[in-house]
């Protein structure tokens, strides 16, 4: 692979406390050698962790992002929920949207778009997670989901320069099963396709998330064209996490 310019992206989903912030010493250490100075790795800890780890990592560089955030981006009465101004506050700047856990947990399409758009105002970088479940993919509708959800997600959106779509198949998340290389390659340029002809970019960048490990990661990085991994139960360790990092910057 010789684009240098990877995204990591750690998930730590909703795991994590104070103690877990020391287990990133090696990864900022990471960073400091010349050899990874171009790759962009952003931890996703859960709420409570945010501010903890943009002090962590304040002298690295690392990048910090929430998991989720609500569509309204003026404060106001929403038990349980923190919006985009409240994440950028915390020294954040990136936040995931659309993962599929939170689409499970009731997000659609549209709730998505209008987060966006509240993320984007509030100057926080997106990582817009799309991808189709087993059963979708089984009745051959991968290609009519992705539409979908890039159309519904990114209507009336400008500004995709702030924008990282990870194609995460829902099949994929936490099973230890990955695409094969031909299939991943394929809905890979299809997404850049789509993003190409309607948002007018030269080089959308699509990072792939799903079951990423340090034995898989060999396969997955014959991908040229993907800028990245999204890591989710893999990052959680930072053994494993730098494994796939140092095997994918070779
Ligand atoms: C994720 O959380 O987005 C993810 C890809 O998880 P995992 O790596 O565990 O499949």
């Amino acid at each position: 692979m010789t684009n240098n310019n990877m995204y990591f992206v750690a998930n730590w989903k909703m795991y994590g406390n104070q103690s877990s912030i020391s287990s990133i010493n090696n990864v900022i250490k990471l960073t400091k050698d010349k050899k990874f100075r171009k790759i962009r790795i952003v931890y996703c800890p859960p709420f409570t962790l945010l501010r903890s780890f943009v002090e962590k990592t304040k002298n690295s560089k690392i990048y910090v992002g929430a998991q989720n955030c609500h569509y309204e981006i003026e404060y106001g009465p929403h038990t349980g929920f923190i919006n985009s101004k409240m994440i950028k506050d915390s020294g954040s700047k990136f936040v995931i949207l659309g993962h599929s856990e939170s689409r499970r947990e009731g997000d659609q399409d549209k709730i998505i778009n209008k987060k966006i758009k509240s993320a984007l105002s509030s100057n926080l970088k997106i990582i817009f997670c799309i991808g189709e479940t087993f059963n979708e993919k089984k009745n051959n509708q991968t290609k009519f989901v992705l539409n979908k959800q890039i159309n519904v997600g990114l209507e009336k959106i400008k500004n995709f320069k702030n924008i990282i779509v990870a194609y995460e198949p829902v099949w994929s998340i936490g099973t230890g099963i990955i695409p094969k290389i031909n299939d991943l390659e394929k809905q890979i340029y299809d997404i850049k396709k789509i993003i190409i002809k309607f948002w007018k970019l030269k080089n959308p960048k699509i990072i792939y998330g799903g079951s990423v490990n340090p034995k898989n990661i060999a396969e997955l990085k014959k991908i040229s064209s993907i800028n990245g991994f999204l890591v989710g139960g893999a990052s959680q360790n930072s053994k494993n996490f730098i494994d796939i990092i140092k095997k994918t910057i070779n």
